[in-house]
């Protein structure tokens, strides 16, 4: 029996006809991009967040791009995030004029360190109280905004970070695209606050992967400010408002209809879709809490209720690991395996290896099993039996080698 790391079929297979449906609704109806179905999910899935906005869009990207222009980062600004996430965080603040800024991640939540933040904003910064201005001292721009990732469906270390970001004057725009329906339990405020309800904006991701997915490509911005979702409204149409009137330049960045109509299909089953995988997650920790050395297990601090897009665990023998699982038919993945400070495609930015210890330790350790909703507790169980013989492998080349323990 092989264990797939993701499966697509299944959850489509059991909603084929309402899915079906949508799509004879929007051939019989002729409205294909934006309209009613568009709007109907935006409002569903803002109150899903607790926002009082939803603006839909075309992907992830474009909804991280266009919070990130509408928030008013400005070309030439510098944005700060973390190099441990997908390219698309760090593409959307280069694709908004502005340039990265790079900030470690804590190894045990794999999302922004604050303690770090706070170093660069203190060390690296200069503010200006009188103009409420941040300098960056080494690139003479203006710091306007900090991008926390909800990394693997965890949401990142809110309180300290948006604390931050108010005594700096930052704009806060949370990369919620692995996050749908993730909380965060704030102390500040007394309460649990939903991933997307936080910042002064959020992205989603509605690619067929994350936890809410489209048959396609979709993503959507979240935001309690209304002048920020009227200005993605424009961003994603051309810079238009009113047809033909373009009051500044936009992108063709919309949803479509028959995306926005299968995501609300699926918006009804995401809350028990989430509560699958946490149950799977704590069947994870009880297989392999214990029994295995050198297996660190994902950490969920009191403040934070993931919605396990990923079960991310780490080994120093990763590699040998992959492979080990794959000749029993178990998919595994790695997310991500370089730190964007070290890819080609940010060369330019100056960056080293060594840089960002955590985000580079984390990259040659982390391995993400198995996890989707409809995972079973015998696919678990397989996992697990798997990991143990790979210890035991292991264990006994070490003995017969010990020249290799360094591996
Ligand atoms: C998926 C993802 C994105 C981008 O979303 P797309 O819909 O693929 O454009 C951005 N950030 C993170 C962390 C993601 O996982």
């Amino acid at each position: 029996m092989a264990v797939p790391f993701l499966d697509l079929i299944t959850p489509h297979v059991e909603m084929e006809d309402e899915l079906a449906d949508v799509f004879r609704t929007a051939l019989r109806q002729g409205a294909f991009v934006g309209g009613r179905i568009v709007e109907e999910f935006e409002r569903a899935f803002a109150a899903f967040c607790g926002t009082q906005h939803a603006v839909g869009v075309g992907s992830g990207t474009d909804a991280l791009r266009f919070a990130l222009m509408a928030a008013g980062v400005e070309p030439g600004d510098t944005v700060i995030t973390v190099p441990h996430t997908f390219i698309a965080t760090v593409e959307a603040i280069s694709q908004a004029g502005a340039r990265p800024a790079f900030v470690d991640i804590d190894p045990s939540t794999f999302s922004i360190d604050p303690a770090k933040l706070e170093e660069f904003l203190v060390s690296r910064c200069v503010f200006n109280p009188a103009t409420g201005k941040l300098l960056h001292k080494a690139t003479d721009s203006l710091v306007t905004a900090v991008v926390p990732v909800h990394l693997y469906g965890q949401p990142a270390h809110m309180d300290p970070i948006l604390s931050l970001a108010r005594q700096y004057n930052l704009k806060v725009i949370e990369d919620a695209c692995q996050a749908h329906g993730a909380q965060y339990n704030s102390a500040r405020e007394g309460r649990w606050k939903p991933a997307g309800a936080m910042g002064h904006a959020a992205a989603f991701s509605f690619y067929p992967g994350k936890n809410l997915g489209a048959c396609g490509e979709a993503g959507a911005i979240t935001t309690n400010d209304a002048a920020l979702a009227q200005k993605c409204r424009m961003l994603r149409d051309h810079g238009q408002a009113r047809k033909y009137y373009h009051d500044l330049e936009g992108y063709n960045g919309r949803l479509d209809a028959i995306q926005a109509g299968i995501l609300l299909a699926k918006l009804r089953h995401l809350p028990r879709w989430n509560e699958l995988r946490r149950e799977a997650s704590a069947e994870y920790d009880r297989l392999l809490s214990g029994s295995n050395h050198g297996l660190a297990l994902p950490v969920e601090p009191a403040w934070a209720k993931s919605v396990y897009h990923l079960y991310v665990v780490r080994t120093p023998s990763r590699d040998a690991m992959i492979q080990h699982l794959a000749a029993q038919g178990i998919g595994s993945g790695i997310h991500y395996p370089i730190p964007l400070h070290l890819q080609k495609a940010y060369g330019s930015l100056g960056y080293q290896r060594g840089d960002f210890p955590a985000s580079e330790q984390a990259a040659a350790e982390i391995l993400s099993l198995p996890m989707f909703p409809q995972l079973q507790p015998e696919q678990q169980q397989r996992v697990a039996a798997a990991i143990a013989s790979f210890d035991g492998a292991q264990t006994a080349g070490l003995q017969r080698q010990p020249a290799l323990a360094s591996h």
